[in-house]
Parts: C-alpha cells; sequence; structure tokens
C-alpha cells in the first residue's frame, strides 16, 4: 500500500494496514509510485498538501498514477480527489465527481466523534472522528454512499476511489481499510 507522506496523518494509515498484514511503504517520490498496489490520500492540510505535492514534482505523477492505482482518500485527501473547488490554493485530482466544502463543520474545536452505520462494510458501528472536515456537494448519481452522518454523505465510493471525510486511521478498527483492500483494490486487479 502506497501512502502519500507529504503532509498529514499518513503514519497512521500504515499502522491501519499494519494491523491487516499488510505492508505501507511512504510514497514521496515519483519512483515510490512505480513500487506499490495501490494508494492512500491521507488526511492533513488541503492547501498545504497541494503545494508540497507540486514542489516535490509528485503532483503530475500522482496524476498520472491515479488512471490506474485504487485510492482511499481521506478528510483532505477527499477534498484533492473531488472536483476542483473554489478555492486556487487547491489542486484537485478530479477522480470523483463532488465538489467539497472545506471545514463544513467549522473549525479545529468543532471536531467531534460519532457512530456511523456502515451496512455494506461492517456489522458493528464505527467510531468516526471527525476535524475540520469537508461536506461533499453536487454528488455524481453514479456514486455509492456507503455512510451518512445525518443528511451528509461521509463515505463514497466510485469504482477504485474510496473517500471519507472522516478519519478512519485514528481508530483502533481497520473494517474501512479492510474493505478497501477486499473490495477494490484486490477486486480491481
Ligand atoms: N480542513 C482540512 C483541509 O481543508 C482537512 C482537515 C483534515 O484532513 N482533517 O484540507
Amino acid at each position: 500500500m502506497g501512502v502519500v507522506a507529504m503532509q498529514g496523518s499518513f503514519a497512521k494509515h500504515a499502522y491501519s494496514m499494519g494491523r491487516l498484514g499488510i505492508k505501507s511503504r511512504a510514497v514521496r517520490t515519483p519512483e515510490d509510485l512505480k513500487l506499490v498496489d495501490a494508494l492512500i490520500l491521507p488526511g492533513g492540510e488541503s492547501t498545504t498538501m497541494t503545494l508540497l505535492l507540486e514542489n516535490e514534482g509528485l503532483w503530475e505523477p500522482l496524476d498520472a498514477a491515479l488512471e490506474t492505482l485504487p485510492v482511499f482518500g481521506t478528510c483532505a485527501g477527499a477534498i484533492l480527489l473531488g472536483r476542483q473547488i473554489d478555492d486556487e490554493r487547491v489542486r484537485c485530482f478530479n477522480r470523483i465527481d463532488y465538489l467539497a466544502e472545506r471545514n463544513a463543520y467549522g473549525r479545529q474545536i468543532d471536531s467531534f466523534t460519532t457512530s456511523l452505520i456502515i451496512p455494506s462494510v461492517m456489522e458493528n458501528d464505527f467510531h468516526a472522528i471527525f476535524i475540520r472536515a469537508p461536506k461533499f456537494h453536487e454528488i455524481n448519481a453514479d456514486i455509492e454512499i456507503l455512510a451518512a452522518f445525518g443528511s451528509d454523505p461521509v463515505l463514497l465510493r466510485k469504482g477504485k476511489v474510496l473517500v471519507a471525510s472522516f478519519h478512519p486511521e485514528l481508530t483502533e478498527d481497520s473494517s474501512i481499510h479492510k474493505y478497501f483492500v477486499d473490495e477494490i483494490v484486490l477486486k480491481s486487479r
């Protein structure tokens, strides 16, 4: 599993994969991209991540890799995978058709946790941590909504692209990572 390691919660994603017996590689260079079967684009700060990806010469190679590799984007990662938003500091990969609204629940102090029911992924509830999370708008009808918080879709899938507005890597439960591996990565080979 390649975990894009520019900034943000990349190490925690590697732990989540490790619990499933899956090895991760931190992706920092175009060469790293050639050595992975799937990608995680972690949470962090989408403006900073855009800047670092561009400065490190990784934005274009990553864009090319996303043509073929399955990807799981969380929070800022989900913002970057969506349709281009109206913020010139953020450059989106346009891999899943929605408009992300950044910091849609408020500031850091408004971060929260909640229980989500995700029937297609697991039987038990999932303890979800939302940190300056985005909301997704204008969601294309071909996108599968796997979980919602109230009326807000929070876990979505389009083909080999999985996105969460929360942080599944910050809980001990690797069920969503397992879903990504079993249902998306292994089945798209
Ligand atoms: N609000 C951040 C952004 O706009 C995302 C926060 C997160 O990844 N936890 O990029």
